[in-house]
């Protein structure tokens, strides 16, 4: 616990506090963990009625992690670590979302957080060098600091179709789901969106549903997740093996358990390539794509060898041939939007209770009150799904309504895109610290280790200011602009900027089109701040 110059002396300490957490996900929870450690008194708001995040919203039918759960979880206590046994390979959603509750209640952390009550703005005052935040409910908190922890994939996106209100049935989007659930028993369903949500509830659904219709206007490349449980042998060795195993993802490309081999896919035989490529499918999950060769996210040459062996794949899988071609993506690189791991996925299309509509062919012009009517009919339906994402990671800080200095909007200073400065700080908002911002690794890699890394940095920051006995931290303008630049130049190097993704804003109309995460790899992202921070807070303004 560091001294503490720039402390909280007001006499009504649950108003005027020294740091105000917004959010009470995987990354909000933690940070109130570990400001409490360090002798910060806390304030959250959290728009939900409980913990969880994601995976309080995220409740749809399949919904699950794609991140292996012995790695999908926090790693502050050995205690935690060893006692909460996961049951499976990927854990589903209410296993996730119970793991937070516990941590929630181990470490008495709800006592922080104001629930059911949405941030609706937070200005910074230059007079005082304080937040002044605004909720939902009223209330007026001022802090020293302002913690951002309001998710990536959190501000759901409904696309705006004409006659969405016209609908007479109830439909829903798979980010803001219902907690007692939908049944769809003998109902005629419709899901609109083949993302890692849709690809996720398809399955589900429609082995519930009278009728699935879905509705396809970009085919997705997926990659089977194997999902399995664990065995009581297999927790053990990993429980022994927990400490190796996460050292290992701190400071690994995508902050997960393995890594690209060191080979290129072009410098094999294709007969070896092959080989190895049905050894990783045959394990499942990400490590098929971004365990292996690294040239296949670089090189349209070795790329083209990993999107054709998954077309074989859809090709075999899916008994009619012209349903097969409909859903095999053919104009983007694979993996250059985010690869969704399926269980199941491709084979619910030999269903008879299951059709697939390609917008592409006969688009929306607009929904009706019996379903939705593309170019071709209407499609009748009794429900409707909105699998159709996220405004990401601008989205949900912007809609926090923060002002920084001279009263300047978030989005006004971002109207061109995100300017942030390694994803954690934007100029021109002082203390304020995002966690896993536009410009940090974030959603390209595992979320728990990605958020881990960013709050411990953020704290040591703080606790370096209150040693100083300085009060006020933001980044250099010119230390920003490189920043940025860096992010934008590592991702044209790849071929992720040739697809039409959320990465790029792409799915949100008239967001500007800007790589929003770094991509340079999350050991190397750790090893750029640790760098930063030895510096003496290199590229940031203190005072
Ligand atoms: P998404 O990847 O953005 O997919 C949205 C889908 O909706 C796309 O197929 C999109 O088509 C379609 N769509 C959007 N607007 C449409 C419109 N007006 N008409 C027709 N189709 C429309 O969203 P998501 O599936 O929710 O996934 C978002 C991210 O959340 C994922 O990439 C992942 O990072 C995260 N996630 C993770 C997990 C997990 O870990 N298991 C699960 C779910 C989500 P186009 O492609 O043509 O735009």
């Amino acid at each position: 616990m560091s001294s503490a110059p720039v402390r909280n002396d007001s006499p009504n300490p649950n108003v005027d506090v020294d740091a105000v957490v917004i959010g009470a996900g995987f990354a909000g929870l933690y940070a109130v963990h570990k400001l409490r450690e360090m002798g910060l008194n806390c304030r959250g708001f959290e728009a939900g009625s409980g913990v969880g995040g994601t995976w309080y919203w995220n409740r749809y039918p399949g919904a699950g992690s794609d991140s292996e759960s012995w790695v999908y979880s926090y790693t502050f206590s050995e205690e935690l670590e060893q006692e909460w046994t996961w049951s499976s390979r990927f854990p589903p959603q209410p296993e996730i979302l119970s793991y937070l509750e516990h941590v929630a209640d181990r470490f008495d952390l709800k006592s922080a957080f104001t629930f059911n009550t949405r941030v609706t703005g937070a200005r910074y005052d230059e007079a005082s060098n304080r937040w002044e935040v605004e909720a939902a409910n009223g209330e007026k908190v001022t802090a020293t600091y302002l913690v951002t922890c309001v998710g990536c994939l959190s501000a759901a996106a409904v696309p705006d179709i004409a006659g969405r209100d016209d609908f007479a049935g109830p439909w829903y989007h798979t980010g803001e789901w219902p907690h007692d659930g939908v049944d769809f028993s003998g109902k005629r369903v419709g899901i609109i969106g083949t993302g890692s949500s849709g690809i996720q509830a398809i399955p589900v659904i429609a082995r519930q549903a009278g009728h699935l219709t879905v509705f396809q206007r970009t085919p997705n490349f997926s990659v089977p997740a194997r999902n399995r449980k664990l065995s009581a042998a297999e927790v053990a060795e990993l429980k022994k093996n927990i400490k190796d195993i996460r050292e290992f993802c701190r400071w690994s490309t995508i902050g997960q358990p393995y890594d690209f081999n060191g080979q290129n896919a072009l410098d094999l035989a294709p007969a070896e390539l092959r080989k190895r490529l049905d050894e990783m499918w045959e394990k499942g999950g990400f490590e098929w794509m971004f365990g292996g060769f690294v040239d296949m996210l670089y090189d349209q040459r070795a790329n083209d060898i990993a999107a054709d062996y998954v077309r074989e794949k859809i090709r075999e899988t899916v008994k009619d041939p012209a349903v097969a071609e409909k859903l095999i993506p053919k104009d983007y690189p694979i993996a250059s939007k985010r690869l969704p791991l399926d269980s199941g996925y491709f084979e619910t299309f030999n269903r008879d209770n299951v059709s697939l509509v390609d917008l592409r062919e006969t688009p929306i012009e607009r929904i009706v009150a019996a379903g939705v009517k593309t170019s071709e009919k209407v499609h009748e339906l009794d429900v409707l799904v909105f699998a159709t994402g996220f405004d990401a990671l601008t989205g949900p800080l912007i809609r926090t309504g923060i002002r920084g200095r001279g009263g300047c909007k978030l989005e006004e200073k971002w109207a061109e895109g995100p300017r942030t400065y390694l994803g954690v700080a934007s100029e021109g908002f002082p203390n304020m610290f995002m966690v896993t911002g536009p410009g940090s690794p974030s959603v390209l890699g595992n979320m728990p280790t990605s958020i881990e890394q960013h709050v411990d940095w953020i704290c040591e920051c703080i606790a370096h200011l209150r040693e100083q006995g300085a009060a006020r931290i933001e980044p250099q303008p010119e230390a920003e602009a490189e920043w940025n630049d860096h992010v934008q130049e590592l991702a044209n190097e790849t071929l992720f900027p040739q697809a039409n993704s959320w990465y790029l804003g792409a799915n949100i109309p008239g967001k500007p089109r800007v790589f929003l995460p770094y991509i340079g790899g999350f050991g190397t992202y750790r090893k750029l701040c640790n760098e930063v921070a030895e510096k003496g807070y290199e590229g940031f303004v203190i005072s």
